[in-house]
């Protein structure tokens, strides 16, 4: 992909630019934030601080 300038909260995001540089597995079935691509980074966090706790 080219650069491409995006602020969304998502994993992907880093200093205002969109790190995904290969198409991957549409994540979401419906688009959120605008980008199919687009996956929260808070849940992420959550759900490996859940994880760290369960282990
Ligand atoms: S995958 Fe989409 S939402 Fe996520 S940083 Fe890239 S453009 Fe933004």
């Amino acid at each position: 992909m080219g650069i491409i300038s995006c602020n969304s909260d998502c994993k992907y995001q880093k200093d205002g630019y969109c790190t995904l540089d290969s198409i991957e597995k549409i994540n979401n079935s419906t688009v959120s934030q605008g980008c199919a691509y687009y996956i929260n980074i808070k849940e992420i966090k959550e759900s490996s601080e859940k994880d760290e706790l369960n282990n």
